[in-house]
């Protein structure tokens, strides 16, 4: 057991910190929560996440996964980060469910892609029982108490600041406090002019403004990650649900508003084309706005529904001229860019399949090339979703291990961790459903690698 003085302080209340308190908590070890945001706002975008999660069943990821995050990263992934990754996701998994929550395998939206499982009533489901089962191990949580600063002697962290001018001393720190989405200025420093307008996809994420990277840049931790990476989502504007995705684009065409094509929307499985085509939306197009152009077939796609969860039905109209009029696009631009799609049509489209690449391509003359389910729109009713991109979180931050581990110039800054969001370790495209596991599989890591690092004697003589 840990010495009784021995004292960890996490930071932040979402999927990281949450596994990171509570792992800590049942080793022993005294630990107090500090969360930015008041109580019943907490909890970041883990308690807006759908949750689904990379793996094969409850108890494996698939043999290829670490392969596949290396690919994702373009090959810039830290490969002993990732196998730590597939290696723990089966025990975290278990350990979640004994705090009460059940996991099943979930239907992924229309397209298929790799196997994964789903916390029954998402991530709000998992951050109930795990606050639960923290309270009961004993974890003092804080509200509206944001971190500022590290306290530190040069060698080590010795404790954490408050922006309300309090020092909590600590023996060690967990860094669980997300990513930089909700900082306009450093969207703007890193994504260049008008990132500090892109929506959140969560609006609960507004409190994850990049404090835990700067407090750690300052305490001299490493960067990493893609500073120019994040992932966002195309979503209906005018929705009230929660990240109001509209995924059925690429079973028909997308237009700018002047009623041009611009990407090829056929390009891969939704999860694939969905980040480049949202910053597309929001950094390219003058109005940042483009809609989505499908007719009456995309209704008779199985379970198509699956595939938004905006509850605003899309503009409908009997004709393309009176769709282009209903959403304020120009009529014989609209008609024009649908003719010359139409042409291209020329595969078979009995061989139309929503679920997979199904390789119903448009003839090579259109510009930009259609690859996946090339189907004219030629059955009224015509159907438009109004899209703009919304980010739901960002890539760079700060540089751990496979022990999350902070480190500095390449070695473990004793006494600090993180996981999360707040760690770099994705480049490149995020890799579909790992974000939220790799924060519950760290974050329990760090809570463990911390209680071992008191146990040990914590900081020692200095
Ligand atoms: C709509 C949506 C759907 C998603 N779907 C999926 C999915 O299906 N699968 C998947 O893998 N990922 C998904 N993600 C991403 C995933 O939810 C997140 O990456 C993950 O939950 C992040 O967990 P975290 O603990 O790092 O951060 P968060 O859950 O964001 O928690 C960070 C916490 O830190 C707090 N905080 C911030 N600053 C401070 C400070 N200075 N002091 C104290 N506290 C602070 C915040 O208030 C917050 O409570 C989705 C995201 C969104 C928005």
């Amino acid at each position: 057991m840990p010495t009784k003085s021995a004292n960890l302080v996490v930071i932040g209340q979402g999927a990281a910190g949450l596994a990171a308190a509570l792992a800590a908590a049942e080793e022993g070890v005294d630990v107090t929560l500090v969360e930015k945001a008041a109580e019943d706002e907490a909890g970041g975008n883990t308690r807006w996440t759908p949750a689904y999660m990379r793996m094969a069943a409850v108890d494996r990821v698939e043999p290829s996964f670490v392969q596949e995050m290396l690919e994702a990263a373009e090959g810039r992934g830290n490969e002993a980060y990732f196998a730590r990754l597939a290696r723990e996701a089966p025990a975290t998994v278990k350990w979640i469910a004994a705090h009460g929550v059940e996991f099943h395998q979930p239907d992924y939206y229309l397209a298929k892609g790799p196997p994964r499982i789903q916390p029954i009533g998402g991530g709000a489901a998992i951050h109930r029982a795990l606050t639960r089962a923290a309270e009961a191990a004993g974890v003092s949580f804080r509200y509206a108490a944001p971190a500022q600063g590290l306290v530190h002697d040069g060698a080590r962290v010795t404790g954490l600041r408050l922006a309300t001018g309090e020092t909590m001393p600590a023996d060690a720190v967990v860094l669980a406090c997300g990513g930089f989405q909700g900082d306009p200025a450093m969207m703007r420093e890193h994504f260049g002019p008008g990132a500090e307008s892109i929506p959140l996809l969560a609006p609960r994420a507004r409190h994850n403004t990049g404090d835990g990277i700067r407090m750690a840049l300052e305490a001299g931790a490493d960067p990493a990650g893609e500073w120019n990476g994040m992932h966002s989502e195309p979503v209906d504007p005018r929705s009230r649900n929660s990240a109001p995705v509209v995924l059925l684009y690429p079973y028909g065409i997308v237009v700018d508003l002047s009623g041009r094509r611009f990407f090829d929307e056929g390009g891969g499985l939704v999860h694939e084309t969905w980040e480049t085509f949202s910053r597309h939306i929001h950094f390219a197009l003058k109005e940042r706005q483009a809609y989505a152009i499908l007719d009456r077939r995309a209704r008779e796609i199985p379970h198509w529904q699956r595939a938004t969860r905006s509850e605003v039905p899309p503009v409908e109209a009997a004709t393309l001229d009176a769709l282009a009029q209903a959403i304020g696009i120009d009529g014989a631009a609209l008609e024009a860019t649908i003719a010359a799609y139409n042409a291209a049509c020329t595969g078979d489209p009995a061989t139309f399949d929503a679920t997979r690449c199904d390789g119903l391509r448009a003839s090579g003359a259109l510009q930009p090339p259609k690859s996946n389910w090339a189907r004219a729109i030629v059955k009224p009713p015509f159907l438009a979703w109004p899209l703009i991109g919304a980010v739901a979180y960002t890539f760079g931050g700060i540089a751990t291990n496979e022990k999350a581990e902070v480190l500095r110039r390449g070695a473990p800054l004793p006494g600090l961790y993180a996981a999360g969001e707040i760690t770099g370790h994705f480049y490149g495209t995020a890799p579909n459903a790992v974000s939220v596991l790799r924060a519950f599989v760290f974050g329990r890591i760090a809570g463990r690698e911390a209680a071992a690092y008191l146990r040990a004697g914590g900081p020692g003589p200095g």
